[in-house]
């Protein structure tokens, strides 16, 4: 908006504050919006007469102010928002011919601000301090602005993303007796794990468990740590089932299409879950995570393994191991399918060393051979 227009914007509202009762005080400017957009409210609030408390004061509505909608998101004219230019012009000029005060509780979009005559019910954003009257929603907090709520939700998204890159996918809850695997679930560390605990709690776990710093992962998980892990993952399960959309009767279903029917009991409570559906799927991959946590005991150990910190280098020294007989070879005859694609012997063993510390591969007798880990990382055919 040029200059001129803006200009223009504040005269036609001057001309409005002139015709209204009372002594101005306030210009109060608050962001609303519909389905078209955002807008920013102006009101003037002028004092009645010298009685006491806010019953003196009366709210003449001005104008709303609407300048580009939401497209301006997109072609990069915003902040500032020239609604609230607007606002600040019409207010110095006011401002020069009275005692004015300017009531802006939001520069940028967000109709959970107060206006003034509110302004004694708001609470501060626990995130950027502006005032907000408390919101009821029981889906986000109440005592953080939408914009900050946003901005978090944001946050986690770019972190989750950025941890869950290639070298970090998938991750293997295993249960062992001895070194032999009696059950494994696969999960996927953000689709399952992260979406179930949630991005925050699974950093604070792995955390926890030791496993958030090292490049390689894989731990015996504690009685606690499964503990930790069934405590938050059965509500979560139990809330899954409530929520399950009702099962097509037989005389619905299209024909065709094999459905893929499975008895689970979960609770106490039989359900037939259809493999089909990707909300069932999710409750047949949680429900078999904690049965496999739930079996953790003396006995039985479960591990977590995760492919994180595996590079190509890696795959490609555990590749001949795993295609060997007893997942073992002499290490001379591993070096020579492997050198000199993979440099000289000194960075050969520095490989196999890393892999060792991840208990990928041990090395014993002059043989290497491919451990727990190496087994259950997912490696290509090729
Ligand atoms: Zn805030």
């Amino acid at each position: 908006m040029g200059e001129t227009k803006l200009d223009r914007v504040v005269e036609e509202l001057l001309g409005e504050v002139a015709a209204r009762d009372g002594v101005p005080a306030v210009l109060e400017a608050t962001w609303d919006g519909d389905t078209q957009g955002w807008f920013l409210d102006l009101a003037l609030i002028c004092r009645l007469g010298d009685g006491d408390g806010e019953s003196r004061y009366r709210r003449h509505y001005l104008r709303s102010l609407r300048f580009g909608g939401d497209i301006r998101l997109f072609s990069g004219e915003v902040p500032p928002w020239p609604e609230v230019r607007v606002a600040r012009r019409l207010w110095e000029r006011l401002r020069a011919a009275r005692d004015v005060e300017l009531w802006l509780p939001a520069e940028e979009p967000d109709d959970d601000c107060p206006g003034w005559l509110e302004r004694h019910q708001a609470i501060a954003c626990r995130v950027c301090g502006k005032p907000i009257l408390p919101r009821v929603s029981p889906h986000v907090p109440t005592d953080v602005c939408h914009p900050c709520t946003h901005e978090r939700a944001r946050q986690a998204r770019v972190q989750i993303d950025y941890e869950a890159g290639d070298r970090n996918r998938a991750l293997f809850f295993t249960s062992l007796r001895g070194s032999e695997i009696v059950e494994q679930a696969k999960v996927d560390e953000i689709g399952d794990l992260g979406l179930h605990l949630g991005g925050r709690e699974l950093f604070r776990f792995k955390d926890r468990i030791g496993c958030a710093r090292s490049s390689y992962t894989c731990v015996t998980l504690a009685r606690e740590h499964v503990a930790y892990l069934l405590e938050r993952l059965t509500p979560r399960l139990h809330g899954l089932v409530a929520y399950r959309d009702p099962p097509p009767d037989a005389g619905q279903e299209r024909g065709g299409v094999i459905r893929r029917r499975r008895p689970f009991t979960i609770g106490d409570a039989p359900v037939v879950l259809d493999l089909n559906d990707e909300h069932d799927q999710w409750i047949a991959r949680l429900h078999r995570l904690i049965e496999l946590l739930r079996r953790a005991d003396d006995e039985l150990r479960v591990v977590l393994v995760g492919n994180e910190g595996i590079t190509p280098r890696h795959m490609a020294i555990m590749r001949p191991l795993k295609r060997a007989d007893g997942h073992r070879l002499a290490l001379a005859e591993l070096a020579k399918k492997l050198l000199p694609e993979l440099g000289g012997e000194a960075d050969l063993h520095r490989s196999l060393d890393a892999l060792a510390g991840g208990e990928c591969v041990a090395a014993r007798d002059g043989h290497v051979e491919l451990l727990l880990r190496g087994r259950l990382v997912p490696m290509s055919e090729d």
